[in-house]
């Protein structure tokens, strides 16, 4: 079983109130090999939202209390953050995934990228918080622009 980011598969939760559609991706979900998650929805965040960024490290900043998620108008959003990623974190237990593929560059979900917290479009090295915590309960987090690399990934696809 595998954890996907819900936009990735066609739910419209992104903060413009968009989503993308992976068909690979939708497909394991149709199978019901992958359950769809947003944390920031989880989280109590509306559809759409104002963009947020981590600023003052990345996400395991965020999960040591020594950075905060901060929307563009400076609403300190951090709690609901931390509460989506807790609920992601549940999912994949109740599910029994150990494994997650979610989206780039999100403050929530980004696994290699994400902004740098100045609303600037400039990106650094980091994982956003869900990322994070997946991570560092031994969740393996991919993205959707590697994922194809993880033999595991690709025998759940097959199966
Ligand atoms: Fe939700 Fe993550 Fe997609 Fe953002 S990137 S809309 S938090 S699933």
């Amino acid at each position: 079983m595998l954890i996907i980011s819900a936009c990735l598969v066609g739910e419209k939760c992104r903060y413009l109130g968009d989503g993308f559609d992976y068909p690979a991706l939708r497909k394991l979900v149709e199978a019901g090999k992958a359950v769809p998650v947003c944390p920031e929805v989880l989280g109590g965040l509306p559809v759409p939202r104002d963009p947020n960024e981590i600023v003052g490290g990345n996400g395991f900043d965020v999960l040591d209390g020594r950075a905060k998620v901060i929307t563009n108008r400076g609403v300190d959003k951090t709690a609901a953050f931390m509460r989506g990623a807790v609920e992601v974190l549940d999912a994949a237990r109740k599910s029994g995934a150990r494994i997650a593929i979610l989206k780039e560059r999100s403050p929530s979900c980004g696994s290699t990228m994400i902004y740098d917290g100045t609303f600037t479009g400039r990106k650094i090295c980091g994982y956003g918080c869900t990322a994070a915590l997946l991570t560092r309960e031994g969740i393996q987090v991919y993205s959707e622009e590697n994922y194809k690399k993880c033999k595991e990934i690709e025998n759940i696809c097959s199966d």
